[in-house]
């Protein structure tokens, strides 16, 4: 039996890991955070009946109290209730399934207590990898990738742990904007930035892969988890997302990952790793694909990918003021306070702005996140 906790568990990733758990006998969830949606956090209590629950709001907490009242559990909130749910003794994986820099601290806390990690929530690898790896390999815990670009290069590496990689290639299904100009961006609507064509995630990613924002911060992800230097990191879009990425070796072979668009298998991967189980689901029909596609991502207009490797080249805390201002930007385009060009403006004048702290620590990582929301609010709000 294994034991899992899932911070996040009433969004996309969260969701689709509870379903997992459904087929699975030897699953069993013990601990679930959530961010604002009690109705559905009650609703995953009654079904899986975990030892504990958090949700951050303290009030919502007491309203669930009432709730689950008939139960034994225990349900508490805020970041020390994040923390609790985290490190759960009982837990013997914690799957991050929050989204955004908030992910950080409970995530390191979770290290701290041996417990390894199915990590999705790819915001705290981009601006704390160089604490989370370390960590990771002091206190002997598994960091395995949900995002389904690192799951694929993480199997394509499985029995290659000796050989040299020479390349990775991420794919990118470049969003719902591919092909368009910076002209024909100026006045899209938040609507029209939410259609993906190839995945159904949380808004927030979704904006992201719309920017393509989305792949900068994989890039950055992919820095850390394996190791390799940004200059070997390379984006094809593949618009079809059908290759979820490739790893080419010293010797020219290149290994790619191939399935239908379902975040169900790199999930469930994390969870067996490296065990292969039994997964519902449409399959690959080669015969009925028109070839597949590759592309060249246009970084002229798509500028995530420039701001991933010039922040990944200034280093230091240049990613966590890149990923902190995207945040907030993102979350600004959501409320239709700016357009979605703005994003990239807004990103440019925050990384323009900062000047590198050097391996900086939790606490700055923390801070620099809260400055640069300020800067932004600053700047580039007229209220
Ligand atoms: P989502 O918005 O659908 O879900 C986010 C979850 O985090 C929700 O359960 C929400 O309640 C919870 N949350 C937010 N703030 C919280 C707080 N203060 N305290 C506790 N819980 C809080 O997001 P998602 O699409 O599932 O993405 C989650 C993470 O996984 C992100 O980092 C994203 O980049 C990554 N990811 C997602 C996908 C996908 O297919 N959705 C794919 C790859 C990577
Ligand atoms: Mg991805």
């Amino acid at each position: 039996m294994k034991n899992i906790s899932i911070i996040g568990s009433t969004g996309s990733i969260g969701t689709q890991s509870l379903d997992i758990v459904r087929a699975n006998d030897d699953l069993n969830v013990v601990a679930l955070a959530a961010g604002s949606n009690t109705v559905l956090l009650e609703k995953q209590a009654r079904e899986f009946k975990p030892d504990i629950i958090g949700i951050w709001d303290e009030d919502k907490a007491k309203e669930l109290r009432v709730a689950l009242s008939e139960f034994d559990i225990r349900i508490v909130s805020g970041m020390d209730g994040l923390i609790e749910i985290a490190t759960y003794v009982k837990a013997d994986i914690v799957i991050t399934a929050i989204v955004g820099m908030i992910g950080i601290r409970p995530t390191v806390e979770a290290i701290k207590a041996g417990k390894d990690i199915a990590l999705a929530n790819k915001e705290t690898l981009v601006t704390a990898g160089h604490i989370i790896m370390p960590l990771a390999k002091e206190y002997n815990v598994r960091i395995l990738p949900v995002d389904s670009e690192h799951s694929a290069i993480f199997q394509c590496l499985h029995g290659e742990e000796d050989n040299k990689i020479s390349r990775l290639l991420i794919t990118a299904s470049g969003g719902p904007f591919r092909g368009k100009t910076r002209k024909e961006l100026e006045n899209v609507t938040v609507e029209d930035a939410l259609k993906h064509p190839n995945w159904s995630m949380g808004n927030k990613i979704t904006i992201d892969s719309a920017t393509m924002v989305n792949k900068g911060l994989e890039v950055i992800e992919a820095r850390w988890l394996f190791d390799v230097a940004p200059a070997d990191i390379e984006v094809v879009v593949q618009p079809q997302s059908i290759i979820h990425s490739m790893v080419e070796f010293e010797d020219g072979a290149v290994k790619a990952q191939l399935g239908t668009p379902d975040m169900k298998l790199p999930i469930q991967y994390a969870l067996y790793y490296p065990e292969r189980r039994y997964l519902a689901g449409d399959r690959l029909d080669f015969t009925k694909m028109n070839g597949i596609i590759i592309d060249k991502p246009d970084i002229d207009v798509f500028k995530g990918l420039t701001f991933a490797y010039n922040s990944l080249e200034k280093g230091g805390s240049m990613p966590t003021v890149f990923n902190a201002a995207n945040e907030k930007a993102v979350s600004l385009f959501l409320n239709r306070k700016i357009k979605f060009l703005e994003i990239y403006d807004i990103i440019e004048n925050c990384m323009d702005n900062h000047e590198v702290i050097e391996n900086p620590t939790l606490e700055e990582i923390i801070n620099l996140q809260k400055e640069t929301e300020k800067y932004i609010d600053k700047n580039f709000l007229n209220n």
